[in-house]
């Protein structure tokens, strides 16, 4: 019995050759550009990832003992990317400290920053 093959990506019955996996130069186009478009957000994924990792270690071994207050300038000349944190916490008082992971900023005044680490209790 023969097997009924389909188009990758549209799933209409395939005629003719049996090696096509496409129905059409349309679908062939369509799928090309979604996994293409997969590769790019694939990518995204991996830079960001990286940089997040990058400033970590930066914030690390700007601050071991998890708080110090350091000029905003020796963090980007390290390497900071300040685009780039995984999660945000606000104080009560109205503070709002970007973490990359444990470690976490304050921008002060006059080009400072507030290095701290993750505490339980802003889980928050
Ligand atoms: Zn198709």
């Amino acid at each position: 019995m023969k097997e009924e093959k389909h188009c990758s990506q549209c799933g209409g019955t395939l005629s003719g050759r049996s090696d096509k996996r496409f129905c059409s130069n349309q679908c062939r186009a369509q799928a090309h550009n979604a996994k293409r478009q997969q590769n790019e957000g694939e990518q995204l994924m991996v830079r960001i990832n990286a940089t997040l990792r990058r400033n970590r270690t930066i914030l690390r071994q700007a601050s071991p003992q998890g708080k110090t207050t350091i000029y905003r300038q020796v963090l980007e000349m390290a390497g900071l990317d300040f685009r780039y944190f995984t999660h945000l916490y606000r104080t009560k008082t109205g503070n709002t400290y970007h973490f990359c992971y444990d470690y976490g900023y304050l921008l002060l005044p006059e080009e400072k920053v507030l290095i701290v680490n993750w505490q339980p209790y802003m889980e928050k």
